[in-house]
Order: structure tokens, then C-alpha cells, then sequence
């Protein structure tokens, strides 16, 4: 059995040890999510089927073609949605196509991130998921379309790690370097592209390391204190913020993780 560790995860064991116990190891519920993403959802399936489903013979699609696979996607959708989905992915080829001399084929889209590390004697399975993965001539370029209303950046400390464990990954699936790691907000029409380098492989194996001897020995899992605290769910908890901590509830924890069998 391996362990599996994705960028959430590691982002969060990075910003409080005692924070990623509670809600990963305890398995203690964090209700901070929201609903529904119903037109995001339908941008990301239309973006797929533009850059999946092209006649790469033919060099590059007109409007005609994103509008085809947005109508195959909108269902569902309310009549504001569709009109507003379909002014996005307008934006979208005006921005990211129609200037291309040809559309560049993906190496894949809607992928999984899978990879592997062992560490300690532990083994760790590396998964997430991308939306596309370009080819460039010296590398791979990985990209997440984000369909908010903001242009809203991840801080650095977190997309370091994502960029860090997509590295990783990517190397052992494609023997290629990650060369960026972009988020495209298709409402402004804005890519942020962040470059990869093999310190930020590094800096995850780190990071992974100190997670592999916390969860060999089942202790060590402090506090961390700082900005995070102020939306952290767990704060009732956690001695470092609270007076008189809650006691931690008895929830169902997963099996004991398993050592990799030696076979060297
Ligand atoms: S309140 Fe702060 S220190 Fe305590 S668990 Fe949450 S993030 Fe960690």
C-alpha cells in the first residue's frame, strides 16, 4: 500500500503539521467548500474537446469550431451561462488561437498526474490532475485553466510545491523536464506562467521527507502558527492558538500505512 500525496496535500502539511493531522490523518471534516462550479465545469470540457477532438491536418480552427464544442458542452447550463460561456471561449480564441500559424496539438488533456517516490522505506504515489500538457521544443509546459472572476495567484510557498511535485511526476512519466507551469483565466484572457526548475523537485523531496518520518513515527505533528491560522478550521484544537483545546473526537482512521517491502 502507498500513500498517496498530491499538491493540496503537501501545501497543507507545509503550512501547519498539526492542521494536515487533524484533517488527514484523523480524518476530522473541514466544511470549507463550495458549490457549484456548473459553468467552470463546462468551459474545461469545451477547452478539451477544442484541443482533443482538432483535425491537426488542418492547421488551425476557426471560431466556427470553438463555438461547435461549446454547444456540445452547455447543456444545462442557464440561457446567462451559455451566453457567458460563449463571450469566454470568444476571448479565448481571440486571445490564444487566432494568432497562432497553427494550433499546437497537446500531448495530452484532462490528465492525471501520476508518479512515485520512495522515502524512508515508505512509498508515496504522486497524483493530481492537469486540464492540458503541452510539448515545447526543450520541455513540457503544463496548463490549468482557472474560470473565476478573479485573477487570483496562488501564494508562492504553494505553487512552489505544485510545481515542485508536477516536476517530479511528469519526469517519470515523460522522461521531460516541466518547463512552466501556467494558469490561464479565461474570463481576462490572462496567462501567468511560472517557470520550473529542478530546485523546486527538490525542494518537494524535502518536504516529502519530513512528511515520511511524521508519519513512520506517528508523532511530531506541532502547530504551526501563523496567517493561516485565522481561517483555519481546526483552531478550536489547537493548543497553539486556543486556551482550553477541544478534545480531538474519535473519528475512523485509515489503515496504518504500510513500509514498501525491500526487494533490493
Ligand atoms: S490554528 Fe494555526 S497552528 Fe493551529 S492547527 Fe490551525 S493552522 Fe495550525
Amino acid at each position: 500500500m502507498t500513500y498517496s500525496i498530491s499538491a493540496t496535500k503537501l501545501q497543507a502539511y507545509h503550512r501547519c503539521a498539526y492542521a494536515y493531522y487533524l484533517r488527514y490523518e484523523r480524518k476530522l471534516t473541514s466544511p470549507d467548500f463550495y458549490g457549484s462550479a456548473a459553468l467552470g465545469n463546462a468551459l474545461h470540457q469545451a477547452l478539451a474537446k477544442c484541443h482533443r477532438d482538432w483535425h491537426y491536418r488542418n492547421p488551425r480552427p476557426d471560431l466556427r469550431w470553438v463555438h461547435h464544442c461549446w454547444d456540445e458542452h452547455a447543456n444545462g447550463l442557464t440561457d446567462h451561462q451559455v451566453v457567458e460561456g460563449r463571450a469566454i471561449l470568444e476571448r479565448y480564441y481571440w486571445g490564444f488561437i487566432a494568432n497562432e500559424v497553427a494550433l499546437r496539438q497537446p500531448l495530452a488533456v484532462e490528465g492525471k498526474i501520476q508518479g512515485y517516490l520512495r522515502v524512508a522505506d515508505l512509498e508515496f504515489s504522486l497524483v493530481g490532475r492537469y486540464d492540458r500538457l503541452d510539448f515545447l521544443p526543450d520541455g513540457l509546459e503544463l496548463i490549468d485553466y482557472k474560470s473565476g472572476r478573479e485573477v487570483k495567484l496562488p501564494d508562492a510557498a504553494a505553487m512552489d510545491i505544485q510545481i515542485g511535485l508536477y516536476y517530479l511526476a511528469l519526469a517519470q512519466t515523460y522522461h521531460q523536464s516541466l518547463k512552466y507551469l501556467s494558469l490561464l483565466f479565461l474570463r481576462s484572457g490572462q496567462k501567468v506562467q511560472f517557470a520550473a526548475t529542478p530546485q523546486h523537485q527538490e525542494h518537494v523531496q524535502a518536504i516529502i521527507s519530513d512528511l515520511a518520518v511524521k508519519l513512520r513515527h506517528d508523532r511530531g505533528w506541532e502547530p504551526q502558527p501563523g496567517k493561516q491560522c485565522d481561517r483555519c478550521t481546526f483552531a478550536r484544537y489547537c493548543p497553539a492558538v486556543t486556551a482550553n483545546p477541544a478534545i480531538v473526537p474519535e473519528t475512523k482512521r485509515k489503515p496504518q500505512l504500510q513500509l514498501a517491502l525491500n526487494f533490493a
